[in-house]
């Protein structure tokens, strides 16, 4: 059972979390719990790193941000103790969940599941904070934004769990961010293909290499709300009895189930780099994204197009080009010095970004088959009077990068032209 951060939210819904763990344990399961920090604390603690130096640490940064998922398994195990339920706390380190070095943006390796299976053998529920492991050299790191899903399924995977329950703020997956879509649909489920784009493209309901992870292990992930139901002891619902969203394979879903577009997802989380004037030959594009990469910074959308002669007359005329592509906003800083110090060997003229865009994304296994869903989703836009600033397509998707300003009208027009939106009640 993992819970995430609204559900997590002050001891009150921590109470409630306990009083869902306990029915569960006291229906036999062996349950294992994973928490995200409260609401809002994530967010909070990345702020101080920030005002502390823009240009943080990224290992003090893992230190400070992985401190709220700390505070919440243990007043979890209290909330359990407290309602006659064992329960133990077992932080990142001390399980211990291995991961690699990419502090910030870790990856886990290896989960020792010795102290679990102990826990288990003494009837007792450990609670695992979330998002949060230890590096070789004994360092702290976590796990990216979000992290705590993967946590979680990394957990399930690694002690062959029957299942990973995933507790939100809402009851399942929906065709879109139901908070920006009243009319969005629920999913009764979805396949971890889609899901997995639909996660990477901002869809954030699950982390996108939680869902990964759940397709490779063969984990069954259901996405739940911990807010249906009564909140007190034994009127808790069980996991079962609740309306969720199975992510399944896609063996698993019948032709009648299949739509053309599974979804519509945003991300406001990108920001734009352009870079111009760059000399159009051999090994510039490469000189650009090698220093990123070297950062372990992660581009997204890139468009080189914009050719154009330097010299009008045509007499010593070397062509150069535009380009323009997005990183993660967070790695903004640094994606901006990096390409500053390697600005002798790029030759780039000027660096603008711009943080005030947002990722439109269409996700659907069905276009595989269909031609016309990109041109509906540019028609669409046009006709809302939306311009599109880049564009990228993979075998499911299809993403445009807008104004951020335009992120809800777009989400919603699209919904309406791919027919997705539930019918009025
Ligand atoms: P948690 O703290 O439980 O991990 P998150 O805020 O990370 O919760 O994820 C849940 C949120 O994901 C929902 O509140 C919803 O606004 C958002 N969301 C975005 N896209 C979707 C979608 N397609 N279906 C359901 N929720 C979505
Ligand atoms: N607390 C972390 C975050 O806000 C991890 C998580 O909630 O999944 O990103
Ligand atoms: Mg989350």
């Amino acid at each position: 059972m993992k819970f995430g951060g609204t559900s997590m939210a002050g001891i009150e819904r921590i109470r409630s979390v306990a009083a869902r763990v306990k029915r569960e344990a006291a229906a036999g399961n062996q349950v294992a719990v994973v928490v995200s920090a409260m609401a809002g604390e994530t967010d909070r603690l990345v702020g101080f790193c920030r005002e502390a130096s823009p240009l943080y640490d990224p290992r003090e940064y893992d230190v400070v941000v992985s401190a709220g998922e700390q505070i919440t398994s243990g007043l979890l195990a209290i909330a359990l103790q407290a309602i006659n339920v064992p329960a133990r706390s077992l932080l990142g380190w001390q399980l211990p969940i291995r991961t690699d070095t990419a502090f910030a943006k870790a990856r886990i390796d290896t989960i020792d599941t010795d102290a679990l299976e102990e826990s288990f053998a003494a009837g007792a529920v450990a609670v695992i904070p979330g998002f949060q492991g230890v590096a070789p050299g004994q360092r702290i790191t976590t796990l990216g934004r979000g992290g705590s899903d993967t946590s979680a399924v990394a957990v399930a995977a690694a002690i062959r769990a029957d299942r990973c329950d995933i507790y939100t703020d809402v009851d399942g997956v929906y065709t879109t961010d139901p908070r920006i879509v009243p009319r969005a649909r629920k999913l009764a489920k979805v396949t971890y293909e889609e899901m997995l784009e639909l996660a990477s493209v901002g869809a954030k309901v699950l982390q996108t290499r939680s869902v990964g992870l759940a397709m490779k292990e063969k984990v069954r992930v259901q996405v739940l709300s911990s807010f249906t139901g009564r909140a007190d002891g034994d009127g808790a619902p069980m996991a079962d009895t609740l309306p969720g969203t199975m992510i399944v394979g896609e063996e698993e879903i019948d032709d009648v189930e299949r739509q053309l577009i599974t979804g519509i997802a945003h991300d406001k989380n990108e920001a734009k780099i352009t870079l111009t004037r760059v000399p159009d030959q051999p090994g510039t594009v490469a000189s650009i994204f090698e220093p990123l990469a070297a950062a372990n910074i992660n581009v997204d959308m890139i468009i080189q197009n914009i050719a154009h002669q330097s010299a009008s007359n045509g007499a010593s005329s070397t062509s150069a080009t535009d380009v323009t592509f997005t990183v993660p906003a967070a790695d903004l800083a640094r994606s901006i010095e990096a390409l500053n110090q390697a600005r002798e060997t790029i030759g780039f003229g000027e660096l603008i970004h711009d943080t005030r865009v947002a990722k439109i994304s269409v996700v659907g296994v069905g276009m595989r088959s269909h031609a016309g869903v990109a041109s509906t989703m540019f028609t669409t836009l046009g006709a809302r009077g939306i311009n599109i600033q880049a564009i990228s397509t993979s075998e499911i998707k299809v993403s445009v990068l807008i104004h951020e300003d335009e992120t809800e009208l777009a989400v919603r027009v699209l919904h309406t032209a791919y027919g997705l939106d539930a019918e009025a009640a």
